[in-house]
């Protein structure tokens, strides 16, 4: 897991449902700041990879390489290969219908107790009209052993938050 001049190199994808917002997270987060370039992914077949180094707070310097997997049924068994050696995932909803489809999704490629989730409350710009509250998506998280984080990309919303939150649990499951 080291990677040159930092001490841990994460591989992490996003989950959820179609149009949740998953991909403008990740390139927004990847982008840095608002109206920055919109990064330019690593050319691969069915998903795109994008990296960020960060620095916890804790100490060590982080590289995550982010994957941007296709949602398309077509690229399926190309997108489970990706989940196979990912140590987290952000799983990112606006209802909790597909929630545990997803779960499953990763842990039967993986294996329990290797992947460390964050559940992402996106479009947090648009709560009002959201169908899940906080408080059950916060429930819902301790439920599953999961912190929880409402983002927006368009009011910039706890986005880098995210990240950090999801990389710091990694590295204390390590
Ligand atoms: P994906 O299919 O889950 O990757 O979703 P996309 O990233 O393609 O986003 C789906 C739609 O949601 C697009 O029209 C985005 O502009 C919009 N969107 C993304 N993030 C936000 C947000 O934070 N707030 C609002 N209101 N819309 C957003």
């Amino acid at each position: 897991m080291e990677a040159e001049g930092c001490r841990y190199q994460f591989r992490v994808a996003r989950l959820g449902d179609a149009a949740v917002g998953k991909t403008s997270l990740l390139r927004s987060y990847v982008a840095g700041a608002p109206g920055a370039p919109q990064p330019k992914p690593e050319p691969t077949v069915g998903a795109e990879c994008y990296r960020r180094t960060l620095q916890l707070r804790a100490g060590p310097r982080v590289k995550l390489q982010l994957w941007d997997t296709a949602g398309h049924k077509r690229f399926s068994c190309i997108t489970r290969s990706f989940y196979r050696n990912v140590v987290g995932v952000l799983l990112v909803f606006d209802s909790f219908e597909h929630i545990q489809d997803w779960l499953q999704e990763v842990m039967a490629t993986q294996g329990p107790d290797k992947v460390t989730f964050l559940l992402v409350g996106h479009n947090s710009d648009l709560q009002s009209t959201r169908c899940v509250s906080a408080q059950e998506a916060e429930e819902l998280a301790a439920s599953l052993g999961m912190a929880f984080v409402e983002t927006s990309v368009k009011n910039n919303c706890s986005v880098d938050l995210a990240f950090h939150a999801l990389t710091d649990a990694i590295q204390q499951a390590l």
